[in-house]
């Protein structure tokens, strides 16, 4: 498949449609992400808080175990060792993270404070002194029975409570206080973790103060968001009400790489359905293209692509509907086969852009001449039309129109080029009921109308199947013979009937087949144009008329012979070439030789005639214009080409004298012309006496015709030039 600029802009749209997708998806789920994250934070700081809340009253609990008790309450009196031996060993503080034990009575100090670092002396342990000294202080001071809550000392944190000492049943008045601290330190932080399944950490607020804190109801947040991390701290009031501490807890950003995957499969998943829509689209695209070319194919399949008319696969299915129409409806329709005249020559020359031009020229004329017809090119030349028609007198109206309209010159490529056509017409029902044996018998008939030898129409008969039957014996008969040389040459003397000789000679191609019959040269020289066996029979005979006139030479007899060469030899490549062989070969001198063009080829093929004949006449080979008057007798190539002699046409020697006299004036004419042109004449087909009279008389002398003799063998033509006076005498006393 080629790589249409559709398939680029398909790509470049599904990549900005990736990118989109990416950034929409992006930022939707993110910002959910960010609301959900920003929830989850707040509320595991709200567990972290609340967990130290418990922590709290854990501490508060135990506190009130040990102040309500009435060995506590003994012993504040008595201060006997042995109770605190027994109940605050170090084993039981550190066992219990019991951090300091302070028990005061009515004064400021503790009668005895119990620090289970037992390191008496230094700051530490006097601030740890101090601190149960103020709680004991801020529980004298309330109302109440207990006070508890987390204070900083020097920067380390611990969970507080202090109760006042009550008998074990709370009978008698309160006597002193207990206070018990834990320290939250690093054990107290590992255990909390594990317990609620939360990073953190308990930090002094010193370290914080340059952090902006959002305030709600109870607490002062910050969140601050990492790449891969959420911190979230609180500040925290100790149980004076001071801000005293920060909690700061640190999460993994979970549910944001969450989101961001999740976009990331979202977007995967558009790209996706965007690709599969893209190829569903790709492929109604492709199944259209698919439809196109099937139309397209079903079209060349039953077109000619040069000239756009149905062909031979279309015509036959046009045609059964054009009968099968006028069947039921009662009518007769006419199938034409049409084959034009010369068109070969004009491919051989012109070469086939010319031709092409030709056909397609043809066919537009031929549509117009009757547009509502069926009509195709079934082959190289060949057209095909049908019609149906009410009124008898339609089809040789439509024949003569379409023999007109292919009779008008074409102008290809700055050349006037003359075609004709010969048509065949067959018709239904009389003839053939279906397309094929119509068709078939048009061709018939249009073969028929050519071997008339004339441009134009013939409806098919019977006889036509046979004569198309014979045709293709002869053809291969003809093909034998050519291939054999088995063909003769005849001559035919042309007189001078002033001088009383004979000034030349024309050769004449005939062929005696096996029984001994003679087959005259009208019947198979068409025929061997047609084939293209007639350059084969020109050469032929050309070689054989330079043997002749070699031994008529050695036998003193001087005579120029001429031959006749059709328009398909003179258009032939290489044809002054292939006569320059052969008299060559021959040893033959070109002054002996004479050869006879017939129009035909200078109206079809100017340039390439002209050239052709150029070349002879300069050698010294005469040229002659054969059957002068029966074609476009144009005076463009009369005067434009080497042409030495014209050939009067028999068919206006044969009206000479008739009651019109118009053969008489032509004849003249055609006399004053040549004259004028400087040409000599020769009168072709003279019969009788008063046909020479008016010849003579016309200043036309050179006589060729049966009147002197017919064409005769070469042993019988040798007598006639040894004994011409003689025989030229006994002819006009014979005939006088
Ligand atoms: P064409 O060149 O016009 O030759 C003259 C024809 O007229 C010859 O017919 C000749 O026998 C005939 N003819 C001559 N005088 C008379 C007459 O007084 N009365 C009648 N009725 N006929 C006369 P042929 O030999 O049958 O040739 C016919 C045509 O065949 C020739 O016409 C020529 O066009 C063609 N042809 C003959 N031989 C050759 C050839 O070797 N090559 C080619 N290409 N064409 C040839
Ligand atoms: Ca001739
Ligand atoms: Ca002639």
């Amino acid at each position: 498949m080629r790589v249409q600029p559709f398939y680029c802009l398909a790509i470049c749209i599904l990549a900005l449609f990736a990118a989109l997708t990416y950034v929409a998806n992006y930022s939707i789920v993110m910002s959910g992400v960010d609301t959900i994250e920003s929830r989850h934070m707040y509320e595991s700081m709200h567990q972290l808080q609340n967990y130290l809340r418990f922590t709290e009253l854990q501490m508060h609990q135990r506190v009130v175990d040990w102040a309500c008790w009435d060995e506590a309450y003994e012993y504040v009196i008595t201060r006997d060792e042995q109770f605190i031996n027994s109940n605050f060993d170090e084993l039981f503080l550190q066992s219990q993270h019991i951090s300091f034990v302070a028990f005061f009575y009515n004064d400021k100090t503790p009668f005895r404070f119990l620090d289970n670092q037992q390191i008496y002396d230094d700051a530490f342990f006097l601030a740890k002194k101090d601190a149960s000294i103020r709680l004991a202080e801020q529980l004298s001071r309330r109302d109440s029975d207990a006070v508890f809550g987390i204070i900083n000392i020097q920067n380390s944190m611990f969970v507080v409570a202090a109760h006042r000492i009550y008998d074990g049943n709370k009978l008698k008045p309160p006597r002193g206080i207990l206070v018990m601290a834990r320290s939250l330190d690093e054990s107290f932080v590992a255990e909390a973790e594990k317990m609620i399944r939360l990073q953190f950490s308990i930090v002094p607020k010193e370290r914080f103060d340059n952090l902006a804190f959002e305030k709600d109801d109870t607490h002062s947040f910050k969140i601050l968001k990492e790449k891969h991390f959420f911190r979230v701290y609180s500040l925290c009031n100790d149980l004076f009400g001071n801000p005293a501490y920060c909690l700061e807890l640190v999460t993994d950003r979970d549910i944001s790489k969450m989101g961001q995957s999740m976009s990331l499969k979202n977007c995967i998943l558009m790209i996706g359905l965007g690709l599969a829509l893209l190829l569903i689209g790709l492929c109604a695209l492709h199944q259209k293209e698919k439809l196109i070319m099937k139309r397209e194919l079903a079209y060349r399949i039953g077109h000619d692509s040069l000239t756009g008319l149905a062909n031979k696969n279309l015509i036959d299915e046009q045609l059964e509907d054009l009968l099968h129409h006028a069947g039921q409806y009662g009518k007769e329709a006419g199938v034409f086969f049409i084959d034009l005249s010369r068109f070969k020559n004009v491919n051989d020359s012109y070469g086939h852009e010319v031709g092409d031009r030709l056909l397609q020229e043809s066919a537009q004329r031929l549509r117009s001449v009757y547009p509502g017809a069926v009509l195709a090119r079934t082959g190289g030349d060949e057209f095909v039309l049908g019609v149906e028609y009410a009124k008898k007198d339609l089809l040789p109206l439509l024949a003569k129109q379409v023999i007109n309209s292919l009779a008008d010159p074409f102008y290809v490529n700055e050349h006037n080029i003359h075609l004709g056509a010969n048509v065949g017409i067959a018709v239904f029902p009389c003839d053939g009921k279906n397309a094929q044996v119509l068709m078939h018998r048009a061709e018939l008939a249009m073969y028929a109308a050519k071997l008339a030898h004339q441009e134009g129409f013939l409806f098919f008969a019977e006889q036509m199947g046979q004569i198309a039957a014979q045709r293709m014996v002869l053809e291969a008969a003809l093909y034998k013979v050519v291939e054999e040389n088995g063909l003769t040459v005849f001559y035919q003397p042309k007189v001078d009937c002033v001088k009383k000789k004979v000034v030349g000679l024309e050769a004449l191609v005939r062929w005696q087949k096996t029984d001994g019959s003679w087959v005259a040269p009208p019947a198979f020289i068409p025929l061997a144009e047609e084939t293209g066996l007639v350059t084969r029979i020109d050469m032929f005979v050309l070689r054989t008329v330079c043997r002749q006139v070699k031994a008529w030479e050695k036998d003193k007899i001087a005579v120029r012979v001429s031959v006749n060469m059709s328009a398909k030899s003179i258009l032939s490549a290489n044809f002054s070439e292939q006569v320059n062989a052969i008299l060559q070969e021959e040893g033959t001198s070109p002054g002996s030789i004479g050869v006879e063009v017939t129009e035909t080829c200078l109206v079809t093929h100017l340039d390439m005639a002209s050239k052709a004949i150029s070349i002879l006449s300069h050698e010294g080979i005469e040229v002659s214009l054969d059957d002068f008057g029966t074609g476009y007798s144009s005076l463009l190539y009369l005067h434009a080409l080497p042409i030495s002699c014209l050939k009067i046409d028999k068919k206006f020697i044969d009206d000479i004298d008739a009651p019109d006299g118009s053969s008489n004036s032509l004849v003249k004419g055609i006399l004053a012309l040549a004259a004028g042109l400087g040409m000599s004449t020769v009168a072709e087909g003279v019969e009788n006496r008063e046909q020479l009279n008016f010849l003579r008389q016309n200043d036309c002398s050179v006589i060729q015709g049966y009147y002197y003799s017919k064409p005769l063998n070469a042993h019988d033509c040798e007598d006639f030039l040894l004994h011409q006076k003689e025989r030229i005498a006994a002819v006009e006393e014979g005939k006088a």
